[in-house]
């Protein structure tokens, strides 16, 4: 299984990286549209401990939304009602940064991965303190599970969406007007935009996944992150809501629960199996890396890992 774990890896890594038609860099936050779309990397690590890397798995990338999961963790160990008081579990069908369907539901988001859901679950981190207590707390979750001290959000990213996050901001503004989140506007959005510029690589991403593929268990460390039952709770929030309006197609083409970020990163879990992290800067047009779906469906299907199939 290894020997065609490294073959397949390498496969795949050759053919992303060589491909003509890669997505379009997201250019809304002017940092971002900085990087190269010619990037492509990914790292597989198994439930046995053994990673599999492939192209730019040491290079760092902006996380962007892959960072919601994270806090989502944290607000979730807090206080879980008060996480599913202000935010639903249902797929929104819209974009990631949509406005509309907010004020058509009365200011509760959807679910905690689209920006509005991800800005209410963070003022529960930020809980009215000071911006640096909530981005330090979540930063302090993701460096435990990577195991490296090192990770930090990138000050530039932050300045670049902070400056141009004007519908972010639109989004706050109106859940703060409804009662959704509690702490004062530019705290909460302060917090959300630094851990969105949380940089790191597919290998450290990879492995600060390894808690959800293990049932809950870090396995490097042997500590309980969350329980048996939130972690599939979470993983069905990835599989159902993962991937903005292409949720639905990403369950279909690949069958693993995701959560991807316009950074290019995605983050999946073969539960029982495997935590898989790759980056290729180029999107489709709902937001997520283009070669990035393109390979995880190739090692999907390559290995047999799909939470529909009875074997995985
Ligand atoms: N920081 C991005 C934003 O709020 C996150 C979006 C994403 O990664 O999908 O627009």
């Amino acid at each position: 299984m290894m020997a065609d774990l490294h073959r397949l890896v390498a496969e795949i890594t050759a053919e992303m990286s060589a491909a003509a038609v890669r997505g379009r860099v997201a250019d809304y936050i002017p940092e971002l549209a900085k990087v190269s779309p010619d990037h492509f990397g990914m790292v597989v690590i198994t439930a046995d401990g053994r990673e599999v890397a492939g192209g730019d798995a040491d290079m760092d990338f902006s996380i962007q939304s892959i960072s919601k999961l994270f806090s989502l963790v944290e607000a979730l160990s807090r206080d879980a009602d008060a996480v599913w008081a202000r935010v639903g579990r249902e797929p929104s069908g819209s974009a990631f940064n949509s406005i509309v369907q907010l004020e058509a539901e009365g200011g509760r988001p959807r679910n905690p991965f689209i920006n509005a859901g991800a800005i209410a679950v963070t003022d529960l981190v930020a809980a009215g303190e000071d911006s640096r207590a909530g981005i330090g707390a979540i930063l302090r979750l993701v460096r435990d599970l990577a195991g490296d001290d090192s990770i930090a959000s990138d000050g530039a990213v932050a300045y670049s969406e902070a400056a141009t996050g004007h519908r972010n901001a639109a989004l706050a503004h109106f859940m703060k007007a409804h009662g959704t989140i509690d702490g004062p506007v530019d705290t909460t959005l302060s917090t959300y935009f630094h851990q969105c510029a949380i940089a790191m690589s597919c290998r450290q991403l990879a492995r600060a996944g390894r808690f959800l593929m293990n049932g809950g268990i870090d396995p490097a460390t042997g500590h309980c992150i969350v329980s048996p039952e939130r972690a599939r709770r979470i993983a069905a929030l990835m599989l159902s809501c993962g991937h903005y309006d292409a949720s639905g197609e990403f369950a279909f083409q690949v069958g693993l629960p995701a959560k991807s970020g316009v950074g290019g990163g995605i983050l999946a879990i073969a539960p029982g199996r495997a935590s898989i992290a790759v980056w290729s800067p180029g999107l489709s047009p709902q937001g997520n890396s283009l070669l990035g779906t393109a390979a995880l469906e190739r090692l999907a299907h390559g290995m047999g890992w799909s939470v529909f199939n009875p074997d995985c």
